[in-house]
C-alpha cells in the first residue's frame, strides 16, 4: 500500500505546528475539529403583533388579507387582524436593505440591468419591484385633492405597445404559450413599428394617448391617462372627478371640453386665449407646461414606456414634482417613508398580467370597420 506522502506545505504546517507549546497545539487541533459556523445572517426580527383586541401575545399566522398582508388570528379571543406596519417590501424575499438600496438607485436614474446588477437580483424582479413601489406611490395618491388656482391641461404620449407577451415562458413557470404581440391586437394596422409606437392616423388623433394632469395652488398634483386623441369633457371627469377641492378654481387653456367639463361641474374656470397668455398673465399654464415636460422626460429616460405602465409612470413624475428642490437622496428618504406603509401591495401575478387602460380597446373597436392601413 502506497503511503500518503505530505505536501511541501503541509510539511512546513506540520513543522510549525510542532514548534508550538502543547497549550498552542491544543487550541489549533480544537479549532480545526469545530470548523467556525458558516456566517449567519441575523434573522430580521418576524413581525410579531399583539392581538389589538384582547393584548394576548398568543397570536399566530392565519393567512393573508385581501391587499396582500399577513393576518394574524389570536389564539385567546379568535379575532383576526392585520399588521400595523405595511411595508411595500413586505412578503419580499429579500430583505428591506436591498429595496431601500433599490430605491436609492432608482432614483439616480438606474436602469433596470444597473439595478439587477448592482443589488444581484433578476432583472425580472427588478421589474416588478419599480412596478410595485410605482403602484404603492399611485394607491397613496388616491385621496388627493387640489385647491385653488389648479392649472389643468393634457399631454399627448404615442400609444406604446412595447413589451414581450412571451416573456413569461422564459420564466419556466408554465407550460410555454405563445401569445401574438401586443402590437397585433393593439395597433390597428398590425404592424409593428420602432418602440411599438402607434400612429397610423393624423393629426391630434387617436393613435395619442391623452394624459389630463393638474397642479394645485397648493402645490398637489393629480392626473392619468384617460383616453385616445382630444380628450371629452366626461374623459376629464373621469380623471378628475372627487380629486378637485372647495376652493378650486381651474386655469386651463381655450379647449371646449376643459369649458364644458367646467360648466356641468359648475366649477369657476379661467380659460387662456392664447399660448402667449398661457405663458405670461397673471394666470398662466406655466407649472403645469413644466409638470408635462418633466413627465415627458421620464418617459424618454426608461426608453419609452409601454401605455400599459404609463399611469404608474405618471405618478412618478408627479412625486418629484411635489418634492421639489431636494437633493436626490433625501428624496429617496422620503420614498422608503412613503412607501413604509402603504395602503396596498401590488401582486407579482398581476403586475406580470397588467392590461391596457380599456380606452386603448374602445378606440380598437371603433375603428375596426374602417380599417385603413397608413404607414409612417
Ligand atoms: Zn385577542
Amino acid at each position: 500500500m502506497k503511503k500518503p506522502k505530505l505536501s511541501k506545505e503541509a510539511l512546513e504546517a506540520y513543522k510549525a505546528l510542532m514548534n508550538l507549546s502543547e497549550e498552542e497545539q491544543k487550541l489549533v487541533f480544537r479549532k480545526i475539529s469545530q470548523p467556525e459556523p458558516a456566517e449567519t445572517v441575523q434573522e430580521p426580527p418576524k413581525e410579531k403583533e399583539n392581538c389589538p383586541h384582547c393584548g394576548s401575545s398568543h397570536v399566530s399566522r392565519y393567512g393573508k388579507t385581501p391587499a396582500g398582508y399577513q393576518r394574524f388570528i389570536c389564539v385567546d379571543c379568535r379575532k383576526t387582524f392585520g399588521v400595523k406596519e405595511r411595508p411595500v417590501w413586505i412578503g419580499s424575499h429579500f430583505p428591506k436593505e436591498v429595496w431601500i438600496e433599490y430605491m436609492r438607485l432608482m432614483n439616480t436614474g438606474a436602469t433596470l440591468k444597473d439595478l439587477a446588477e448592482a443589488l444581484h437580483i433578476n432583472v425580472t424582479t427588478a421589474f416588478h419591484w419599480r412596478h410595485k413601489i410605482l403602484t404603492a406611490l399611485k394607491d397613496g395618491k388616491s385621496d388627493a385633492v387640489l385647491e385653488e388656482h389648479t392649472q389643468a391641461d393634457e399631454t399627448f404620449t404615442y400609444l406604446n405597445t412595447k413589451g414581450n407577451k412571451n416573456a413569461s415562458n422564459n420564466l419556466h413557470m408554465h407550460k410555454p404559450t405563445n401569445r401574438a404581440p401586443d402590437y397585433k391586437s393593439v395597433r390597428k394596422s398590425g404592424h409593428r413599428h420602432g418602440r411599438g409606437s402607434c400612429s397610423s392616423t393624423r393629426g391630434l388623433n387617436q393613435g395619442f394617448v391623452c394624459t389630463p394632469l393638474a397642479i394645485g395652488g397648493n402645490e398637489i398634483c393629480w392626473g392619468r391617462p384617460s383616453n385616445m386623441g382630444a380628450p371629452s369633457s366626461s374623459d376629464l371627469d373621469s380623471v378628475y372627478t372627487g380629486h378637485l377641492g372647495e376652493t378650486v378654481i381651474l386655469v386651463t387653456d381655450a379647449s371646449r371640453a376643459a369649458g364644458k367639463y367646467a360648466q356641468e361641474k359648475e366649477l369657476p374656470i379661467i380659460q387662456l386665449k392664447s399660448a402667449t397668455e398661457s405663458r405670461q398673465g397673471k394666470y398662466n399654464l406655466q407649472k403645469v407646461n413644466k409638470l408635462h415636460s418633466a413627465f415627458k422626460q421620464d418617459l424618454a429616460r426608461f426608453n419609452g414606456v409601454s401605455t400599459k405602465y404609463l399611469e404608474n409612470y405618471a405618478n412618478l413624475t408627479i412625486f418629484k414634482q411635489e418634492t421639489p428642490s431636494i437633493s436626490g437622496i433625501a428624496r429617496a428618504t422620503l420614498l422608503v417613508e412613503k412607501l413604509s406603509n402603504v395602503p396596498r401591495v401590488a401582486r407579482w401575478k398581476e403586475l406580470r398580467n397588467i392590461d391596457y387602460p380599456s380606452f386603448v380597446y374602445e378606440v380598437l373597436d371603433m375603428n375596426e370597420t374602417s380599417e385603413n392601413e397608413v404607414s409612417t
